[in-house]
């Protein structure tokens, strides 16, 4: 079997300005995405999606179609490692993080539903098949302009009578007394009994992380996210050995190698990957081996469109040490009208189950994406 073309269409979905929010560092107009389609001389048809945030979503596209699609016709896409293998040493001077790793994971993403769609398997059974359902949670709690610290209570209490048992919420924008008092309304909203997660996107310092560490020990927290930067590992590992809750982290981390500075040195108690970001499917299941080596759980950072959610879904469902599943709470059509046959339903304990069909087990909804396409 051989790859015979591939192909980017890119979306982009601007937000409303009443609706535009930020984490502690940047505010967002707009969702964008990039879809990455890959066909073979079989008339089997894979999708994946690049990562797309960060910077123009033309550069990660023009990255796919001019520099490294190129490299995998002819290739045989169950070759995953070779494939991985090759397009990371043939980019390895223009870039062994960020837009040059999300255009090679959103081709990787895309051979492997070309696998499952010829094995007729599911993904998180050809990476393992580790559980077939994961507890979602509820990613909201970004920052709103002109707001009062109540509005974060209100989101997340729609979202628990939504069915969820887990929440997320940014803090590191404010000061840490208004951060701590928006933390302190979430947690009485959701109950005691629901996890609560803050993330800070990598605004503090050390001393800074530690101070509000200490700071949100009252409310509980089931983890700390990306307190300070990924390029300090030791800084990293400080913070956690001092603060009260598990460090979960690095989505602005990449590959095993990045990963493998991570882990070795402590600098979190739980991995978080972006399987169309830090490499691909191939290279997350990599960093979750490692990770389970240690002990550590793993799981997904999601913040792109509906086929980014499926890769994390899959991947949470396949790997050993898998758990949880970043659900954006943020309005996207481009994440909830993405496919004809799915849309995102909890049992009753916030769970998600995940599709049994071929590859990502979904169908494209081209002609609803339609309005949206911008390339
Ligand atoms: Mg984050």
């Amino acid at each position: 079997m051989k790859i015979t073309a591939v192909k980017t269409y890119r979306y982009r979905y601007d937000i409303p300005e009443e609706e535009q929010f930020g984490n502690s560092t940047r505010w967002n107009a707009a969702k964008n995405t990039v879809i990455v389609e890959v066909d073979t001389d079989e008339g089997v048809t894979g999708y994946g999606e690049a990562d797309a945030a960060g910077g123009p979503a033309e550069v990660t596209q023009f990255i796919i179609d001019r520099e490294i699609g190129p490299y995998v016709i002819g290739r045989d896409p169950f070759c995953v490692d070779a494939v991985f293998e090759d397009l990371y040493q043939k980019s390895m001077i223009h870039g062994r993080r960020g837009v040059i790793m999300h255009a090679i994971s959103g081709i990787d993403c895309a051979l492997w539903d070309i696998i499952g769609k010829v094995t007729g398997l599911p993904i998180y059974k050809l990476l393992g098949g580790a559980r077939n359902k994961v507890q979602a949670y509820h990613s909201g709690g970004f920052y709103r302009r002109n707001v009062p610290d109540e509005w974060y209570a209100e989101e997340a209490k729609k979202g628990y009578e939504n069915g969820y048992r887990a929440f997320k919420m940014k803090i590191g924008r404010l000061s840490m007394e208004q951060d701590a008092n928006r933390v302190r309304l979430v947690r009485e909203a959701i109950g005691p009994d629901s996890k609560l997660m803050a993330d800070v996107n990598s605004n503090y310092n050390v001393r800074e992380a530690i101070r509000m560490g200490r700071l949100l020990e009252p409310y509980d927290l089931f983890f700390m996210e990306e307190p300070v930067s990924a390029d300090d590992p030791e800084g990293s590992a400080l913070v956690a050995r001092s603060i009260p809750m598990p460090l979960a982290g690095y989505e602005t981390e990449y590959t095993r190698y990045g990963f493998r500075r991570l882990i070795d040195c402590g600098a979190m108690d739980i991995v978080q990957v972006d399987p169309t970001r830090s490499g691909g499917l191939t290279e997350c299941r990599k960093i979750a081996a490692y990770a389970s080596a240690h002990k550590l759980p793993i799981t997904s950072h999601i913040f792109a469109g509906g086929l980014t959610f499926m890769a994390g879904l899959h991947f949470s469902c396949g790997v050993d040490n898998g758990f949880l599943l970043e659900c954006e709470a943020n309005p996207n059509p481009l994440r909830t009208n993405m496919f004809k046959d799915f849309e995102l339903t909890l049992d009753g304990d916030g769970y998600v189950s995940v599709p049994e069909g071929p590859g990502y087990g979904v169908t494209l909804d081209f002609d609803t994406l339609e309005p949206y396409r911008v390339g």
